[in-house]
């Protein structure tokens, strides 16, 4: 199998990209200390394994296909048996042994890319024409088996892969942004920090989930103790449904009813494609400051009673989600970002 999702998740049986593999023979004190804990150490088989699923069947009728390469373009509506498995897989170790082993379960049957949001609601249309299930995809990183093309009732299923959603459009004076679903972590930090702005969302898989994904899925990152949330961050969303887009007001607070935007914020995909969302960024701090701990020997209690303790921190400058009692809340940052 070729590259996973284009060239964003790149390592079709783990996490990251190829360029990025560790060996164990550059690493001796790790393979070492691994070794020592593991009780043994084997350098993992060549990625991709070496497999050949058999080609998963297709259900996607020609005439649905026809009409959606119509509406979007043939470059934006893909068959393509290795886009099909890369989109049906999320990153949980449940997808990793489904990809090892060479039982997929299902596969989608046909994978969308739409370019705006005109786009998303014409596929929605014809899904609901057709009676095909659409599973949005962000970067695929779901462990929860989000991604997971389940056609139920339908006769096929349709992955729309937001990748080309990726607008960014900055308010400085509100400090808000505008926000395209399909923006990952990086890109989007790099944008807001050009401008000397930041999100200051930071989940452990950053680098390859998107923001619409996050925003789908209630995500918290490693700086939500300071930060906040997704969903405290979010002002506003726009939703597309089959029955068409509903934009929540953005306004900076309301006391009026229930929340719209906390009904779709978390909603996975189930209520509609998320297409963009405002959401409120901060100006980067003058200093940042990274530390890493670890310990050799098995925690101890007083180490994890310092782990619990930290979640609710919120001091000045602990963003942090977990750190050793060796770093004092009251410490200062140390280094200086400019
Ligand atoms: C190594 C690793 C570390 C992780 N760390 C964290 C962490 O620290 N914090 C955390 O919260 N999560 C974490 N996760 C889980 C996952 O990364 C998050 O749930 C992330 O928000 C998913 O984003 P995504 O773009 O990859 O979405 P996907 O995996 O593509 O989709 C997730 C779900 O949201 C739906 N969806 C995606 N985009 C849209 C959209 N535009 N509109 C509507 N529905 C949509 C999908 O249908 C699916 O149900 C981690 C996962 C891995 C593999």
């Amino acid at each position: 199998m070729a590259v996973f999702r284009n060239d964003r998740l790149c390592r079709p049986g783990g996490w990251g990209r190829l360029e990025d593999s560790l060996s164990l023979g550059e690493q001796p004190k790790l393979a070492a200390n691994l070794s020592e804990a593991l009780g043994g150490l084997h350098e993992p088989p060549d990625d991709p394994p070496a497999w050949d699923p058999p080609a998963p069947e297709n259900r996607l009728p020609e005439g649905t296909c026809r009409a959606l390469v119509e509406r979007l373009g043939s470059d934006a509506v893909s068959t393509d048996v290795d886009d099909r498995i890369a989109h049906s897989l999320g990153r949980s170790y449940r997808d990793l042994l489904r990809i090892w082993s060479g039982h997929l379960g299902p596969v989608t049957d046909a994978v969308v890319y739409p370019r705006d949001e005109e786009g998303v609601a014409a596929v929605l249309r014809l899904a609901t024409e057709h009676n095909v299930a659409v599973v949005p995809f962000g970067g695929g990183t779901s462990v929860v088996g989000g991604v997971d093309p389940l056609a139920g009732q339908h006769a096929a299923v349709v992955s729309l892969d937001t990748m080309r959603l990726v607008h960014v459009k900055i308010d400085a004076e509100a400090q808000l942004a505008d926000i395209g679903a399909g923006v990952l972590g990086p890109d989007l930090e790099r944008q807001l920090n050009e401008h000397d702005f930041m999100l200051g969302h930071f989940p452990q898989s950053f680098e390859f989930s998107t923001f619409g994904g996050w925003v789908a899925t209630r995500g918290a990152g490693q700086q939500s103790t300071r930060y906040g949330k997704i969903e405290h961050m979010v002002s506003s969303v726009r939703i597309v449904t089959p029955r068409g887009a509903i934009l929540t007001r953005n306004v900076p607070a309301s006391a009026a009813g229930p929340s719209l935007v906390q009904q779709f914020i978390g909603s996975e995909g189930t209520l509609g494609v998320i297409t963009s969302a405002v959401a409120h960024i901060g100006v980067v701090p003058r200093r940042l400051n990274f530390t890493r701990s670890c310990w050799a020997t098995s925690p101890r209690l007083s180490h994890w009673s310092a782990i619990w303790h930290r979640p609710n921190c919120r001091c000045r400058w602990c963003v942090s989600r977990m750190r050793t009692r060796r770093v004092s809340c009251s410490k200062p940052p140390q280094v200086d970002r400019h």
